[in-house]
């Protein structure tokens, strides 16, 4: 009997893993961050077998500088990766330590949610995940080279040798390509602190073909916060009120814990100038550019010398260690002179540097050579996600591996390319700049990035992208179903304020007093709702049915959303249709840019570079003018090409 289990149990495994021992998978994803794991998952819950080859299998998911998911922009991109069906707001509405929502008395457009991440318990939670579904093989190992045939991927190889098969292949290798730290004047070969530099898939890439660039990014200092004074600091608590990033129902709540800030002083300031001979970055050492939003300290300092002081927030790294983030105080210093930094700080006196911040400069491809598929022009079969295509953050990363994955699938599948317009998402918006534009420092999400951010907000990227989710096989039934439940409600309840009547009695007076607002004769609901004191909340104090009807946040905050800012709404939506009219003009690949006459040459060398998929691309290229679109659209129109 026990023999027989045994045999079977073999059995089982040999089958199970047959794939793996023959070393051939149907994708392979080159790297376990923020755009690997999003790959791997989607090309996973797809059906797809995924080996995932990482240099450190326990730094899955890491968060190699700030200890926080979301902010602005980037909080609308974890949210749209949510509806699309990928992982991202699930791990970090489970891992918080603190959620806040910022801008909240702003716009709805800038409104964002930040969490505060317990980092080991998100790289835990993360591998969990990746480990609980049977298509996915883990594996540590660098792979240093690219298979294909005929320009087509055909597998990669190891840095021991051994060759995988493969359909696709993701690249998500972040700072690790030929990675070089710097603390100080001397560089050392490394992809991140504790961790290796990825060394020979550049020189592969070239081979193929295919152009790297240096890009630079850095880190402030971690903090042992049994040394650091608190009482010298400001408190920053979270929300109490809890919001979370995922559109699934029944987050956890969990204990929640504050950040602090300090700030820096003439000390401080008067320590970095006297050391700017030691930083890499001023003596010329580093290429590579680096991220503009966000700056090193020494950078700061000398930037905005006019600027007394800067903020510096504190920020704990998660419940199981006593590492603590200074945010806003990135540098390459050497580590000596960083102590004498930190400890000018308030707060900081004594502190006790644990780990201490550097610098990375490290190869990525400009996403020029890519489609919006994130495939690259070159080889087919291969894609590209996250800092490798110039980025820099773990949403901007996460976001584009989703995609990666999803068209991996597709491209497997033989099945059209998901490419997202810029009207649909920051998603979108994001993968057509870098395909687009020429991108020259770390590309970071920001609301400004985008013509229709109104359209594009946190609060609806349920409703621009479940359906695509949904069809992509990414988002199941049931959570479909809910988000069209909460469409019909939203819709109803819309509906049912316009019916609704608050006259002007002396009883409503007093209660609109409170908000500021008097109203001298009656109103419907839907126009009360428009003006600035006056939200939901509100209207149920003033309509005893509307108190009665217990309807979900979640779908009142997005009518008020829409009821406030309908007008502007609409002019986007207006935009979008015009922009549309372009997009209509779709561009063949084979086009010979050369032969059109009455463009000059510098636009011909432009347009044959990007190769854009239609004129509203074309018209987005730095440098190309009204009228030379002008005669592309006379062109396509004349030859119906
Ligand atoms: C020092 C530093 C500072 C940063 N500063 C900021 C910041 O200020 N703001 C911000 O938003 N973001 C910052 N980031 C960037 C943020 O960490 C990244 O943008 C984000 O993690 C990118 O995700 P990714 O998936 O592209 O790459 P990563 O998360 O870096 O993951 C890449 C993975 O690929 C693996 N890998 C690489 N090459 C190979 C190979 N050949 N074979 C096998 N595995 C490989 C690595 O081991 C790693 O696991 C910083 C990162 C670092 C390291």
């Amino acid at each position: 009997m026990a023999c027989n289990y045994t045999l079977s149990f073999l059995f089982y495994n040999d089958f199970m893993y047959k794939g793996y021992l023959e070393n051939k998978f149907d994708v392979i994803v080159v790297g376990g961050g923020h755009a690997g794991c999003e790959a791997v998952m989607a090309c996973a819950k797809l059906g797809l077998k995924v080996l995932l080859a990482t240099l450190n299998i326990e730094h899955i998911a890491l968060q190699p500088c700030n200890p926080a998911v979301g902010g602005p922009a980037k909080s609308t991109l974890v949210r749209e990766i949510d509806a699309l069906g990928g992982v991202m707001a699930e791990v970090t509405d489970a891992t918080y330590l603190q959620m806040k929502t910022l801008n909240s008395s702003k716009g709805p457009a800038v409104r964002a949610l930040r969490a505060q991440s317990d980092k080991a318990e998100y790289s835990r939670y993360m591998r969990n995940l990746l480990e609980s579904n049977e298509n996915v093989y883990l594996k540590q190992c660098c792979i240093t080279e690219l298979l294909t045939h005929n320009d087509e991927i055909t597998g990669a190889v190891d840095e021991y040798g051994i060759e995988y098969s493969a359909r696709a292949v993701i690249l998500t290798t972040g700072t690790s390509l030929e990675g070089r730290i710097f603390i100080g004047l001397t560089p050392y070969s490394a992809g991140r602190l504790g961790e290796r530099a990825a060394i020979g898939l550049s020189d592969s890439l070239h081979k193929l073909g295919i152009e790297t660039k240096k890009l630079k990014t850095g880190t402030p200092a971690r903090v042992d916060k049994r040394t650091i004074d608190y009482s010298k600091m400001t408190v920053q608590d979270g929300d109490e009120e809890l919001h979370f990033f995922s559109f699934k129902p029944n987050r956890p709540i969990r204990k929640t814990y504050p950040c602090y800030l300090t700030r820096t002083n003439e000390i401080t300031h008067k320590i970095i100038m006297e050391n700017l001979d030691k930083s890499p970055m001023y003596q010329g050492l580093i290429q590579g550019v680096g991220p503009r939003y966000c700056p090193s300290i020494e950078d700061k300092v000398v930037r905005f010398a006019h600027n007394p002081s800067h903020h510096i927030f504190i920020e704990p790294e998660g419940l199981g260690t006593y590492e603590t983030y200074i945010q806003g105080f990135s540098t390459s210093l050497p580590a000596d002179v960083q102590v004498k930094m930190i400890r000018s700080l308030p707060g900081l006196e004594n502190a006790h540097i644990i780990k201490p911040a550097y610098a990375v400069e490290y190869d990525y491809v400009p996403a020029l050579q890519t489609t919006h598929s994130l495939m690259s022009k070159k080889i087919k079969g291969l894609f590209m996600a996250g800092q490798i295509n110039g980025t820099s953050g773990y949403e901007e990363a996460a976001a584009q591996g989703l995609i990666a994955g999803i068209n991996a699938f597709n491209y497997i599948n033989k099945s059209d390319m998901l490419e997202l317009s810029r009207s649909s998402s920051y998603t979108g918006t994001l993968i057509d700049d870098l395909v687009t534009k020429d991108i020259q420092d770390p590309y970071r999400m920001l609301t400004s990035r985008s013509e229709y951010r109104l359209l594009l907000r946190q609060d609806n990227a349920d409703e621009r992208l479940t359906a695509i989710g949904h069809r992509v096989g990414l988002v199941d039934d049931e959570q479909f179903f809910r988000f069209e439940e909460k469409q019909r409600l939203i819709k109803e309840e819309s509906k049912r304020l316009e019916s609704v009547k608050i006259p002007a009695t002396e009883k409503n007076n007093e209660i609109l007093a409170k908000y500021g607002e008097y109203i001298d004769r009656g109103y419907r609901a839907s126009e009360l709702l428009k003006r600035t004191g006056i939200n939901y909340k509100v209207i149920q104090e003033l309509d005893e049915n509307t108190k009665n009807l217990q309807i979900p946040a979640e779908v009142y905050e997005q009518i008020e959303v829409i009821v406030k800012y309908d007008g502007y709404i609409k002019r986007q939506q207006d935009q979008v249709e015009q922009s549309g009219k372009l997009e209509k003009f779709k561009i063949p690949e084979n086009i010979d840019y050369a032969s059109i006459d009455h463009i000059s040459s510098e636009t011909k060398d432009k347009l044959a570079k990007i190769r854009p998929k239609d004129l509203a691309q074309a018209s987005r290229i730095g440098g190309i003018k009204p009228a030379d679109i002008s005669v592309l659209m006379v062109l396509l129109d004349k030859h119906r090409i």
